[in-house]
């Protein structure tokens, strides 16, 4: 994987993009082209990684699915398998974080102007 390559943020990232939520987001992501298993990598190495997510389109489908799947090894979505977990714990009553990250995504886009209307 090329780690210093970092991504232009997708559609959905700009203020007010309409609601796109990427069903087959493996095709767009940033990752998909190397080898997996730089994404299995630990200590420092993960920095490297998770930055990479950072530029990636379908960032936060990849992770919604990881925590809806409890996949429990790798970086998904810019999080480490530990920070996953504590995330999962903290918020034991999510039943979709697909549902919840979506919402909250819409939400962010319309802005607060929007929001508040
Ligand atoms: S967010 Fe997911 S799909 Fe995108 S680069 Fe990271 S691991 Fe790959």
């Amino acid at each position: 994987m090329n780690l210093d390559v970092v991504g232009e943020p997708g559609p959905t990232g700009v203020a007010g993009g309409a609601d796109v939520w990427v069903e087959n987001w493996g095709a767009q992501a940033m990752c998909r082209m190397e080898d997996p298993d730089v994404l299995f990598v630990q200590g420092a190495a993960q920095k490297r990684v998770k930055a990479v997510c950072g530029g990636c389109p379908v960032r936060t489908e990849c992770l919604a699915d990881a925590l809806d799947n409890r996949t429990e090894f790798g970086i998904w979505g810019g999080m480490t398998e530990r920070e996953r977990r504590a995330l999962l714990r903290r918020r034991p009553t999510v039943t979709s974080w697909r549902t919840l990250l979506r919402t909250a995504r819409q939400a962010y886009e319309r802005g607060p102007q929007r929001a508040s209307a």
